[in-house]
């Protein structure tokens, strides 16, 4: 219990629930068990996940948000925000009994300033609102690979894109972040204010208030060269070993990534992936038609099943890696490895290659290096991403049986390729539970765990990944 909730209960009610029965009554907003409101608030985007906080807030008004946080703060409540829920796995590994949950998903607002090539987006905005927002404008957003992935959660997490090995990290293209202080204010970090708050919040995550809008840089990309290739599971051998060479001298210009995947029968699902297992080359290229074209052709020249790569519009690339359409039950974890040498492929095939007895829906080689190698000027928390490629493995897990069985998977599979692991965890893909410090250089760590003393030193916001 931190400094401020143990005063607090010596001078009002004493257990929790009445405490969070008293920010009930206060804001209107909030909804505690055994309401519709809270089970549709607590509901997140990884359905595998059963978050039972001790209360949910759906706050349609950043003063909604400001008057919750300061109630929850004076009752000595902790607070955590969610967007989507996308990354709800790591957020329960807490306990959440005197956590108020908040979910912005009611502030969606997105205004785009094409002069200055800005895109200023509220806290519950996901990137397909970004991207839609901004390609009228001829403009482009650093997103993932996801849609409905939120912007402010991937963005504070690091945020590895499309464009990620020509322009570097999301965060380190933030240009401003509002955010509710402990005190319910509102306060502005940027490269002019409360700049440690600014660099501590890139890459830091949640764990330094309610942030209510940021403010990002957007690209003048129209159209890109992207796509996929295909080609049927049993040639996994080849094609990885070709990947990997071909992505020792890949330009900055292309962002790609190979994947295992094994699909289900479902009913839902293209012809082309029904019931089969695939390995997919995927990528987006930032040069003109023949010159990408030279870029991929050692892949090509694998005589793929499947080819779409062309010119398409840049805001089509919310669909290009195939995640989810929708909510999904899912267990995951990620690591980077500094290599893709025979061992490293060896390992990777062995674990999920065709012979191996996995039944993980994904396992991803997402390529690293470019920008994300070299350390950008005022960057954040997170410069860049160290290592090769960013190895990302992942199970459907409908039950709570399947659930267990794909965690011991997951981790079977990280095991085998930690030998090539690179010092730092990029937390955004590492979705699991995790030593953070891991994730920073030490005296990033420090600097991080001293700007989170200063601004939060009750521990009143909880982040997933909680410094
Ligand atoms: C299908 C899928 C595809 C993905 N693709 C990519 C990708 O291409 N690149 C990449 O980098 N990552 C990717 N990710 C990882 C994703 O970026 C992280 O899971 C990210 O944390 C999700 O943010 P969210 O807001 O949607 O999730 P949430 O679970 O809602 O939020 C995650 C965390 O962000 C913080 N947070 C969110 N909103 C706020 C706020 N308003 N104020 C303060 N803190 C806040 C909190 O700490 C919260 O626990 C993917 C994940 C999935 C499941």
């Amino acid at each position: 219990m931190t400094q401020l909730a143990q005063i607090v209960d010596m001078i009002t009610p004493k257990t929790t629930a009445r405490r969070l029965a008293k920010l009930a009554q206060r804001c209107s907003a909030v909804h505690l068990p055994g309401s519709p409101a809270y089970d549709q608030g607590r509901f997140a985007w990884n359905v595998a996940v059963d978050q039972r906080p001790g209360a949910v807030a759906l706050p349609e008004t950043i003063e909604d948000l400001c008057h919750l946080v300061r109630h929850a703060g004076k009752l000595g409540l902790r607070v955590t925000t969610q967007t989507t829920g996308h990354a709800a796995s790591v957020l329960a590994q807490h306990d959440l009994s005197d956590v108020v949950l908040v979910r912005t998903t009611a502030l969606r607002g997105v205004h785009i300033d094409p002069a200055r090539r800005i895109a200023r987006v509220e806290a519950g905005a996901v990137w397909q609102d970004v991207v839609d927002a901004a390609a009228p404008h001829g403009l482009a957003a650093l997103h993932g690979s996801a849609h409905d992935v939120g912007v402010v959660g991937y963005t504070l997490g690091g945020g590895l894109s499309w464009y990620a090995r020509k322009h570097g990290l999301a965060s380190n293209n933030v240009v401003g972040i509002e955010l509710i202080t402990p005190e319910g204010e509102v306060v502005r970090a940027d490269a002019h204010h409360r700049t440690d708050l600014f660099w501590a919040l890139r890459g830091g995550g949640g764990n330094f208030g309610v942030v209510t809008t940021i403010e990002i840089s957007l690209l003048p990309i129209e159209d890109v060269y992207a796509g996929m290739m295909i080609w049927p599971l049993d040639r996994a051998p080849e094609v990885l070993r070709t990947y990997a060479a071909w992505s020792a001298s890949a330009p900055d210009e292309i962002t790609a990534s190979l994947r295992f995947l094994r699909f289900p029968p479902l009913p839902e699902l293209p012809d082309f992936l029904r019931g089969r297992s695939v390995v997919v080359f995927d990528g987006a290229v930032l040069l003109e038609d023949d010159e990408a074209e030279a870029v991929i052709a050692p892949l090509r020249a694998l005589a793929p099943e499947m080819n779409t790569f062309a010119r398409v519009p840049a805001a089509t690339l919310t669909t290009l890696h195939m995640d989810p359409p929708q909510p999904t039950p899912g267990v995951g974890g990620g690591i980077a490895i500094d290599r893709l040498d025979d061992e490293a492929i060896e390992a990777f095939l062995s674990a999920v290659g065709p012979q191996s007895s996995t039944d993980l829906l994904i396992a991803e080689l997402r390529l690293l290096g470019g920008a994300l190698s070299r350390v950008p000027q005022g960057a954040g928390a997170v410069e860049g991403i160290e290592g090769t490629h960013l190895a990302f493995v992942m199970a459907v897990a409908p039950t709570p049986e399947v659930a267990a069985a794909s965690e011991i998977e997951v981790e079977r599979v990280l095991e085998m390729l930690a030998p090539f692991e690179a010092r730092w965890l990029f937390l955004n893909l590492a979705d699991r539970p995790v030593d953070v410090s891991r994730a920073f250089t030490p005296p990033t760590w420090q600097r991080l765990r001293q700007v989170k003393a200063a601004v939060d030193p009750d521990g009143m916001f909880l982040a997933n990944h909680a410094i």
